[in-house]
């Protein structure tokens, strides 16, 4: 059974039921409401530590009506990994890394769309389409598979290239775009009169921000109910840290939190494409689409956000900041961070670590504070980010075994 109580407006708080399919009202994204009041009474924290260590461990707060809609590849809880010597190089000595890369399809955005789908298969739906920057499509095909769904996909056409088989593997009918994500999302909603798919872009359906939201509820449990002082989030829709904030809410509502502080949320963007941070800096609630956006970092290569408002919103709540780091460092970054921890993190977690560069540099972050940076995907999905050029040995090449360890 499900907790839920009704579906809200972001923007205006309108009520609208939970128990037939919806998507955006007037144009804006919809929140999940609970009755957190019986959830609390129905689940204990005792519980859930006691519960398998899945995503779905905190089913009272999760939507599906009934264990049967659930669409599952093992969303295992992903690991909080302590790192010191990179927290070292910025003179910081609470630097963890939350791990997404080890969950299904090799990026978070599993937790989404396993949660989407399996709403999608509770209310009937069996044809689906997705405007992608790359990984969201590669974990739709997955779950639309599994779910025994058809599938479509589509894709700015210099999409990594991981991400195109991914999605051709798994079977969706997965189209290259000249363009950007929003010319993807213009298709997806063009081609739904005359095929009648249902639209799983992100936001436009309530569901994606919940399965993201159980970031939040893993990473309160993993810090014992007590949350860091700082999270540094790489943002392109937005859904993980709208998500995470929400968890928050949710677990502070439960009085599940030791405390009232919540943590200083900052949305980390790439200069080649950084429309949140320039609203943010202007003191905007919306932001302006942001034209030429090009990022390595394809995951957050996303001009214009229909909840830009609410990360906006929940960023400016939490006392955090947005930034935008330089794009021709990315690399740099991924190259420390796998050297000195020994994790592959993608071109976007890259990015959250120029943030602790820069923010650790001007102070904006103390070094005693806790900090967690989120690598939301594998960087074994970029292999156009990680190319270099290995030195040879030649077939009988006599080999100065000095020269080779010191080169
Ligand atoms: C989608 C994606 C992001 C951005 O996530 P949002 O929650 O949509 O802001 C960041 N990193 C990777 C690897 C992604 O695939």
């Amino acid at each position: 059974m499900s907790y839920v109580t009704y579906l809200e407006s972001a923007l205006d708080g309108t009520h609208l039921p939970a128990d037939r399919v919806q998507t955006l009202h007037n144009d804006r994204p919809l929140w999940v409401r609970y009755d957190l009041a019986a959830v609390g009474r129905a689940m204990t924290k005792e519980a859930v530590s006691r519960r398998p260590p899945t995503m779905w461990r905190y089913r009272e707060l999760l939507p599906p009506a009934d264990d049967h809609s659930i669409v599952s590849l093992g969303e295992g809880m992903t690991p909080l990994l302590p790192c010191a010597r990179l927290g070292e190089q910025f003179g910081l000595r609470q630097v963890w890394v939350k791990d997404e890369s080890q969950l299904p399809t090799g990026s978070f955005k599993s937790r989404g769309l396993a949660m989407a789908i399996s709403m999608a298969r509770q209310f009937g739906i069996t044809r689906v389409a997705i405007p992608t920057a790359g990984n969201a499509g590669g974990a739709m095909a997955a779950y639309a598979a599994r779910a025994g769904m058809e599938a479509f996909v589509f894709m700015p056409h210099d999409t990594p290239a991981i991400n195109q088989y991914e999605c051709h593997l798994a079977g969706a009918k997965t189209f290259l775009v000249d363009g950007l994500i929003t010319d993807c999302g213009r298709l997806v909603r063009e081609g739904k009169e005359a095929l009648g798919w249902f639209d799983l872009s992100t936001l436009k359906e309530p569901y994606r921000i919940e399965g993201k939201k159980t970031m939040g509820l893993e990473l309160a449990e993993q810090f014992e109910w007590r949350l860091p002082e700082v999270i540094l989030y790489p943002t392109g829709g937005g859904t993980g840290l709208i998500g995470m904030c929400k968890a928050f809410d949710e677990l502070a509502q439960l009085g599940w939190l030791a405390d009232e502080r919540r943590p200083r949320m900052v949305a980390v963007q790439s200069d080649g494409c950084a429309p949140i941070v320039r609203a943010f800096e202007s003191g905007q609630r919306f932001a302006e689409p942001f034209a030429g956006a090009a990022t390595v970092a394809s995951g957050i290569r996303v001009p214009a956000a229909v909840g830009d408002f609410m990360i906006l919103d929940a960023v400016r709540a939490s006392g955090g900041c947005a930034v935008a780091v330089e794009e021709p460092r990315i690399r740099e970054w991924m190259r420390l961070a796998a050297r000195l921890e020994g994790i592959a993190v993608c071109p976007e977690a890259a990015a959250c670590v120029g943030a602790l560069e820069r923010l650790s540099a001007s102070g904006w972050i103390k070094p005693d504070e806790r900090v967690v940076i989120f690598n939301t995907g594998a960087a074994q999905k970029y292999p156009e980010a990680m190319q270099v050029e290995l030195p040879r040995i030649a077939k009988g090449e006599r080999v100065d075994w000095r020269q080779l360890a010191s080169g």
